[in-house]
């Protein structure tokens, strides 16, 4: 590298550099009772999927405001304020259907009507979504042969994407928060899989030690294991210096993102 080189300069080249599509709302329909699930399609004709935990940044106008303009681009972004910026926020892609060039995410309705989530609550066929990316952040080291998965319901969208690509007879174990029975989804399409649901109840999301508690019960071999991770972000730190300082895991085998944050009360 040029002594010359600026760093933050090139992250932001980097960034700018990553492809914003101009799509739409193709379908809605529930998972479960807080849970739902989003086509998009239209407009993604050039987007090429990197698979795995896959995420973009999802942007639509804030309320009141002017529609996001067509040739709309991360540049634009990083050049506005804060309140000048469109809304937004991060979703995974589920599924990616290449024949019919349609992406599919899995939104949870969290009980702010003002947000992304409550946009994709009430929106429509049609509605328009202007989206930044992929990127992704799992990438197991070849010599993983067993994973374990963690998260809430903001994760559920990425374990069972992940759960997709694992090559059959590779163990799994899955640890999943969510608020009780009705909120859960189906995994029994994975026989490899060990799930274990843990359900907070009437517990405010992002609350308590449940997953960390859980991952603590888990006898784990740090030889082989890869593990991916994603929830409220105290929670999630909390399972990664688990998994660091007390399993024995190197960092390139530890996947864990902190997917939203719980306001402090
Ligand atoms: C890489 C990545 C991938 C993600 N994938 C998904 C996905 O597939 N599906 C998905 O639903 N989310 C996903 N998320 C999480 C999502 O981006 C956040 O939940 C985001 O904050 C939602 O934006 P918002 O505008 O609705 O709420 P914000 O305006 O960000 O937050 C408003 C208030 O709601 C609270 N809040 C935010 N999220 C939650 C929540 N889930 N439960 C309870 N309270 C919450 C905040 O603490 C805040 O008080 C992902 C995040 C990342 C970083």
């Amino acid at each position: 590298m040029p002594a010359t080189a600026d760093p933050e300069a090139e992250a932001r080249a980097d960034l700018a550099a990553i492809p914003t599509y101009y799509t739409k709302v193709a379908a809605v329909s529930p998972i479960n009772a807080g849970l739902i699930e989003v086509e998009l399609g239209g407009g993604l004709d050039e987007f090429a999927t990197l698979g795995g935990d896959e995420f973009f940044y999802m942007m639509m106008p804030r309320p009141g405001a002017e529609p996001i303009p067509d040739d709309y681009t991360m540049a634009a972004y990083m050049a506005q304020t804060d309140d000048e910026r469109p809304m937004g926020a991060y979703y995974t892609v589920r599924r990616w259907d290449a024949e019919r060039r349609r992406m599919t995410i899995w939104v949870v309705v969290h009980g702010h009507d003002a947000g992304v989530g409550g946009w994709f609550e009430r929106c429509r066929v049609g509605d328009r979504v202007v989206i930044w990316g992929p990127r992704h952040s799992f990438s197991p080291p070849v010599e993983a042969r067993e994973q374990l998965l963690v998260a809430d319901e903001t994760g559920f969208a990425a374990v069972a994407a992940l759960l997709d690509e694992t090559p059959p007879g590779r163990p799994s174990t899955v640890v999943l928060e969510t608020i009780d029975e009705q909120h859960t989804i189906d995994l029994s399409g994975f026989p490899d899989a060990t799930v274990r649901w843990l359900f907070r109840g009437a517990a405010e999301p992002g609350t308590g030690d449940a997953l960390l508690r859980a991952v603590r019960d888990i006898d784990l071999d740090a030889a082989w294991l890869v593990a991916f991770g994603a929830a409220e972000s105290r929670q999630i730190t909390a399972v990664r210096r688990h998994l660091r300082d007390d399993v024995g895991m190197p960092a390139a085998s530890v996947f864990m993102t902190g997917y939203w944050r719980r306001a402090d009360d």
